[in-house]
């Protein structure tokens, strides 16, 4: 921990105070825990933040997190960040009616905020379990991801394992997904927003990255919404289409391989229906290829008319039942969000509420070069 009292009572932050003066506060002072009170000990060696720790039998909890010098770091780095920019940011706050602290907490407009800078891959549960600790009390926590958690696979395109799924944020206005990752040693932000989930864990976004000193905390939660990117969508659809067969399969791709293959399909020929991104993925099961597929050529082909309670019976088997994400709002659809895109272009067309006509059937093309075409066409008629 970065913050200690001492006999009177006040903090410390001993990772502001000079060489010189660690050295002598070694010898003339003694600092405690805030939070279980134990004496603990200064740690300022060359290569890390000074900080205090506490011995080596201690039960104390916060001994217990294990925070490695990119952690101290990063924490140390976002208070000065939250300070500079006028907020009274504290560091370490411990909340006692949940019993949980939080590396930064700090106010707007009569709001509080916690910031959690996440750097070790820890459970999702545990993660929720957290972040709904804050809410129960009012206190809106921003997870921060170490920027050692980035994986990506594309240009535009993260690896988002199920703690980073927990972490998603939501814009208010236009209800877009959004993460931030924060490194220490870069002392630079990633800010991934516009994100769509493809996959168990492949996601699409928008990835920006932001030097710590010339951003700022509103930018961060900012409501811009950049700019969706046909070519990268395209590429990822591409690469759906082409790509072999992975010989190590999850539970839920094997299905929808034998899926595929009980309705004549391949996945090289299926309709540029299949795989658009939509609001909301982050609710389904499946990968938007997945679902997508099953809902145009197992529903919407066997159907002229449906009422939307029909289909949305259908597709339950591939909506998450228990939110997994705590920090978006749960009112967006992503169902509707893709039947929208039929509406549009008058595929499917509205009779009364709830009431609906399938004017054209969903096709499968006769070649690759044609489905890549027709993606691209799509995207384009859809305005996307
Ligand atoms: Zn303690």
């Amino acid at each position: 921990m970065l913050q200690a009292i001492n006999s009177e009572g006040k903090t410390c932050l001993i990772a502001l105070r000079s060489k010189a003066e660690i050295t002598k506060l070694k010898d003339t002072e003694s600092f405690y825990c805030p939070i279980c009170y134990e004496p603990v000990l200064i740690r300022a060696g060359a290569k890390q933040v000074a900080h205090f720790a506490h011995k080596r039998d201690s039960r104390c909890f916060s001994s217990m997190t294990g925070e490695g010098p990119y952690h101290q770091q990063g924490k140390l780095d976002l208070f000065q960040w939250l300070t500079n920019q006028g907020y009274q940011a504290k560091l370490e706050t411990y909340f006692k009616d949940i019993k949980q602290r939080a590396d930064l907490s700090f106010s707007i407009n009569q709001k509080q905020y916690v910031i959690e800078f996440q750097c070790a891959n820890i459970s999702p549960d545990i993660l929720i379990k957290r972040t709904l600790g804050f809410q129960s009390i009012k206190v809106n926590p921003l997870w921060i991801l170490g920027g050692n958690q980035i994986t990506r696979f594309s240009g535009q395109g993260l690896r988002l394992n199920m703690m980073a799924q927990a972490c998603l944020n939501q814009y208010p206005d236009d209800h877009s997904a959004w993460l931030t990752y924060y490194c220490p040693v870069a002392k630079q932000f990633a800010h991934y927003s516009a994100i769509a989930l493809i996959g168990d864990h492949k996601s699409y976004g928008h990835l920006t990255f932001l030097e710590l000193r010339n951003s700022s905390l509103l930018e961060l939660l900012g409501k811009s919404k950049p700019p969706f990117i046909p070519s990268e969508w395209l590429y990822l659809k591409r690469s759906f289409r082409t790509s072999p067969r992975s010989p190590r399969l999850s539970k839920s791709e094997k299905a929808f391989h034998k899926w595929l293959y009980q309705h004549s399909l391949h996945p090289s020929l299926l309709s540029s229906w299949v795989g658009l991104p939509v609001q909301g993925q982050w609710k389904m099961r499946v990968p938007i290829w997945h679902w997508q597929t099953i809902l145009c050529y197992g529903f919407l082909n066997g159907q002229q008319t449906f009422y939307y309670p029909q289909l949305k019976q259908f597709i339950a088997p591939y909506v998450k039942t228990i939110p997994q994400q705590p920090l978006v709002f749960q009112d967006i659809d992503p169902i509707k969000c893709y039947l929208n895109y039929f509406l549009k272009v008058k595929q499917i067309v509205k009779i009364t509420k709830d009431f609906y006509r399938v004017l054209y059937p969903i096709q499968t093309y006769q070649t690759l070069p044609i489905a890549l075409k027709k993606d691209q066409y799509l995207l384009k008629k859809l305005d996307l």
